[in-house]
């Protein structure tokens, strides 16, 4: 069992273990509606293990040593994280870079690293006899939620744009999810749901809103650390929408370092998507405050939001990292789909592909360089938006079936 407390990220008030604590209450009272969040809250464990445990990544027991829980029974049977680091050769020779791996977050059983967060808030969800828990989403938080609830025995809603992607849409419904597409932003999907749960006494899963979505995302850093041990990663590159996958792989990392199990963390690159650039723009700028971009778009669903609820923290953990943030245009976004997928085999959808789209930005931004050793982040699966990923390729109209035909279409001799 982990105990743990609450801390404020902003004012550094502590809060004992409380369902029904979201944000830090001193802290709330200044929030502006549709702003970023005021007093993200952190989990502290009070005590970390000092060695690796030997269970594997994604068993219980090497979770419950690491997070915010009361035992491994508490983990729903969901096989979340676990997923592969893989050394990324030809791609990095093609970049010039010369240690490249990619951490394979697609290969979450729905497809994204949402997963990790979902898994942990379901666990909570068990541990507190909460029968129903809902989330706003642009697509992959709902459906990590949908099918870790459909694992779990959880009731879920999600309310999402009702632009999300098709593949969202239909997978979140076929694991049992209700379903609401909202008409408007993700933003305003976010404002609904926190008063829905208000309303209807739903435990709330939102990122940036319940502490353990960035708890439950740094699993991917315990994951990272443990595969290359002594071969420390250097830089990890995260595509960056509200910043809580980012702080919660920073959280991975410090919790490791508190442990003693590393020395030091990696710099942590913010990639965003140039339509939907607040938290790159604060960077930039070196200011404190993370300003909303209103009609913020990109060909990214997963990275489009407004207002970052995570940005205040997301800033801080960039800069404590020594690290970054750059933007990439959707038209980059396109081209690294197709360059990740021909040169590693991992098909990414847009807002994972920013990742290796942000790699190229960063280096011109002297962010990294070609000795560092560096992780991709790939955060979901390109089967969960094919119409982004279409626009990426030409589909090849059908031949006859003949080998003429063959030949004269491939131009062979
Ligand atoms: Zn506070």
């Amino acid at each position: 069992m982990a105990d743990f407390h609450f801390c404020c990220s902003e004012c550094g008030l502590e809060y004992p273990e409380d369902p029904a604590l979201l944000v830090c209450p001193e802290c709330a009272k200044s929030q502006a509606p549709g702003g970023a969040t005021r007093g993200v809250l952190e989990v502290r464990l009070e005590s970390l293990p000092d060695r690796w445990p030997e269970a594997d990544t994604r068993d219980p027991r090497f979770l419950e040593a690491f997070l915010p829980v009361r035992g491994a029974e508490s983990f729903p049977d969901y096989a979340a994280g676990g997923t592969p680091l893989t050394p990324a050769v030809r791609l990095g020779k093609a970049l010039g870079f010369d240690r490249l791996w990619i951490k394979d977050d697609s290969r979450n059983p729905s497809g994204s690293t949402k997963d990790r967060a979902s898994l942990l808030v379901a666990a909570k969800a068990l541990e507190y006899g909460l029968e129903t828990v809902a989330a706003a989403s642009t697509g992959n938080a709902g459906t990590a939620l949908a099918a870790v609830g459909a694992a779990a025995g959880l009731e879920t809603v999600v309310f999402v744009p009702a632009t999300a992607p098709e593949a969202k849409l239909v997978q979140m419904v076929a694991y049992g999810a209700r379903v609401l597409p909202v008409e408007g932003t993700y933003d305003d999907a976010f404002e609904l749901c926190l008063a829905a749960c208000r309303e209807f006494g739903w435990y709330n899963r939102n990122t940036a809103l319940n502490p353990f979505t960035i708890e439950g995302k740094k699993s991917a850093a315990l994951e990272i650390a443990r595969s290359l041990g002594s071969r420390r990663p250097e830089v990890v590159v995260v595509p960056v929408g509200d910043g809580v996958i980012l702080s919660g792989i920073a959280k991975g990392f410090a919790d490791l370092r508190a442990a003693g199990l590393i020395e030091d963390v990696p710099r942590l690159v913010a990639v965003q998507a140039e339509g939907s650039a607040a938290i790159a723009k604060a960077w930039s700028a070196g200011a404190a405050e993370v300003r909303p971009v209103p009609g913020a778009h990109s060909i990214a669903d997963s990275l489009t939001v407004e207002a970052p609820r995570n940005g205040r923290l997301c800033l801080r953990d960039i800069r404590e990292s020594d690290g970054g943030a750059v933007t990439v245009s959707d038209d980059e976004i396109l081209a690294a789909i197709r360059e990740l997928a021909s040169l590693s085999g991992v098909f990414a959808e847009p807002a994972a592909a920013a990742a290796l789209a942000g790699l190229a930005a960063a280096r011109e931004a002297s962010l990294v360089d070609t000795p560092d050793a560096i992780v991709l982040l790939v955060t979901g699966s390109g089967l969960k938006d094919l119409p982004a990923a279409a626009r990426a390729v030409t589909r090849p109209e059908p031949v006859p079936a003949t080998l003429d035909a063959v030949a004269a279409r491939l131009r062979l001799p």
